[in-house]
């Protein structure tokens, strides 16, 4: 370290306040000044494996269907661009190079080649997770084939509707590339691809009021994210050290939008959902790297004001538009849209902000948040089929039906395995003193502290069951924390125990429960959640369209729904065995049966009941 970055760091330190600031990680460039480390650190993607159970499942299938696409067919379009040979098949839907999109009724071709960046992340990951030797080595063929496509003053962006959005995502893929699969020339390709969008991008990021402003050809012209791309410059400027990275990143932060929500001003109502929650992403880098507070409080803020927005799901966005607050259009979505929430894009935003916040501030809300959108929503996408068909919108439309959407290759396919390679690394966290768990799922997470190496096992059906155990196998003991996520929603009557002792210390929902010890290997950890049953009304303007939940889990209405229904009647709802998704209760009217997202098929559902005052 020399000493101009040293006194870089300090200076930070001051600024950033209680944030410690700690050596950068190995893999960074010795060359990158980062003002801000954030107390909580994300594991390696090999020291988290989960265990068998769905969430490991989807992870599978996602990992399998990208492993087996045919890589003709994801170059096609970036060949044909160029003018090259382009041999293979079309992917189809919105993948494919052709001159028939017209929308709204035509999104053929809407954006050639759009995914193939997130589809090379999400392999990349995977292969980080699996070590697989087939996976690493597709990801290195993808690169060079990829590479061998870009040419300087190359065409592909020529005519291109949206070059900043298909960048970013080439973008992340590269990174990961190079990073987690290890790919020799991905941060080489990375630069080319750089240098051949430049010259399609505006010269700082454009809200969609100004892209309409500007001359355009097509509508889809105006949809272009450029206030999404910061959070990859900023991640290529730490993976190769060049400054020219970071200067991007600046240019394109997006301060018509940060500088209000840092002050607190709701700029939400009217704006594409998921990029502007994407977007708080490009914020916490710029805190990470720049030490600018203001971006911190730009990303928390607007995250609150998302959630003050949420469905009970913790899904948003109708129609991927925020609304306004105060006037009761979440409730009046009910009735106007089966698009009410983007899920796999929307829950990978989700989980990539409530993660870089939970890092930084320790609060566990950000953990409660993350596992309410997982099991709420991603968790009951229906699998992405081998031709391109793919889990867009959930329904929360007062008739509503699990549907795949329209077209092939959408976005939604792309955040779909990113967002499953990353369930072992939102599950936990590395801290100073010892690890936090952050997500009750089957998984083993393997590390060293100190010198001491460290096991921790984690059994559970959670959260259909209220109870996860833990398991520690330990070389040698040693002493360090263990932070255990206490919901905000936990009753009274929850327990915990090591080695069968009760645990006698107040647990406090809402927090994260720290137990310091000196572990040693066998140890065991129980944890029971009371989770009482409890109403969440759509709005404050509609305080009788409520929502039963049960811990971090909405129960959906399925079958008949009873023409009247009280809401002591839904509150004594009760499980129809103990091993069963399902929940029952009497009305004046029949029986309701509620179930879980996850656990609905074909069959119509109700997220919302209207009960008598
Ligand atoms: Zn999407």
């Amino acid at each position: 370290m020399n000493v101009s970055r040293r006194k870089f760091m300090k200076t930070s330190a001051v600024a950033a306040g209680a944030m410690t600031v700690r050596s950068i990680p190995a893999w960074a460039n010795s060359a990158v000044q980062v003002a801000v480390m954030a107390p909580l650190s994300v594991f390696e993607y090999s020291e988290v494996q989960l265990l068998d159970g769905p969430l490991r499942h989807q992870f599978d299938h996602n990992h399998d269907l990208f492993l087996h696409l045919d890589e003709d067919a994801l170059l096609k379009p970036f060949r044909q661009r160029e003018g090259m040979p382009a041999p293979g098949p079309d992917m189809g839907g919105w993948y494919d190079n052709a001159d028939d999109f017209s929308p709204p009724e035509n999104f053929h071709a809407f954006i050639p080649g759009h995914t193939f960046g997130q589809y090379l992340s999400g392999l990349a990951r995977a292969y980080a997770v699996t070590g697989s030797t087939a996976t690493q080595e597709k990801v290195h063929r993808l690169v060079w084939a990829f590479a061998e496509t870009v040419k300087p003053s190359g065409k592909f962006y020529v005519g291109y509707h949206l070059p900043a959005y298909t960048y970013d995502k080439t973008s992340c893929g590269l990174i990961d590339a190079h990073q987690f699969a290890k790919c020799p020339n991905a941060l080489d390709a990375h630069w080319r691809a750089t240098q051949a969008v430049l010259p399609y991008l505006p010269e700082k990021a454009l809200s969609r009021p100004e892209q309409r402003a500007r001359r355009h050809s097509s509508v889809a012209d105006t949809w272009d994210e450029t206030y999404t791309l910061p959070e990859n410059f900023f991640l290529a400027y730490q993976r190769s050290g060049d400054s020219r990275y970071r200067d991007l990143a600046t240019r394109f932060i997006e301060k018509e939008y940060f500088d209000p929500l840092a002050e607190g001003q709701n700029v939400l109502p009217g704006e594409h959902a998921y990029s502007h929650v994407n977007a708080f992403s490009s914020a916490m880098q710029a805190y990470l790297v720049l030490g600018d507070e203001k971006y911190l409080r730009a990303a928390s803020n607007g995250l609150r004001m998302v959630q003050e927005q949420s469905y009970a799901t913790g899904g948003w966005g109708p129609d991927e538009a925020f609304v306004e607050p105060g006037k009761g259009l979440l409730d009046a979505s009910l009735g106007t849209t089966h698009a009410s929430f983007e899920t796999p894009c929307g829950a990978y935003g989700h989980f990539k902000i409530t993660r870089y916040l939970l890092r930084v501030t320790r609060d566990s809300r950000y953990g409660d948040s993350m596992e309410r959108v997982l099991y709420n929503t991603i968790a009951g996408a229906t699998p992405i089929l081998a031709d391109g068909t793919s889990f867009y919108y959930s329904d929360y439309n007062n008739s509503a039906r699990k549907v795949h959407h329209r077209d092939k290759w959408p976005c939604c396919s792309g955040t779909f395995p990113q967002l499953t390679a990353d369930y072992g690394i939102s599950s936990y966290y590395k801290s100073q003193d010892g690890i936090y768990v952050n997500l009750f799922i089957p998984s083993r997470v393997s590390w060293s502290h100190n010198d001491t190496r460290c096991k921790l096992t984690q059994t559970t059906e959670y959260p259909r069951a209220n109870t996860t155990q833990f398991a520690f196998a330990l070389e040698r003991p040693a002493n360090f924390a263990v932070y255990v996520r206490i919901p905000a929603w936990a009753g009274a009557k929850t327990l915990l125990s090591i080695n069968g002792r009760r645990w006698d210390n107040p647990i406090e929902p809402g927090k994260f429960l720290a137990l310091q010890r000196t572990w040693k290997d066998g140890d065991r950890v129980e944890l029971e959640l009371e989770m009482p049953l409890r109403l969440e009304a759509v709005d404050d303007q509609n305080p009788n369209t409520v929502a039963l939940m049960r811990g971090p889990l909405a129960l959906f209405a399925v079958g008949e729904t009873p023409t009247r229904i009280t809401r002591s009647q839904l509150l004594a709802a009760a499980p129809v065995t103990q091993s069963s998704h399902d929940w029952t209760t009497q009305t004046d009217s029949g029986v309701l049966t509620l179930r879980p997202f996850a656990a609905i098929m074909s069959e119509g559902y109700r997220l919302y009941q209207r009960v008598e005052a």
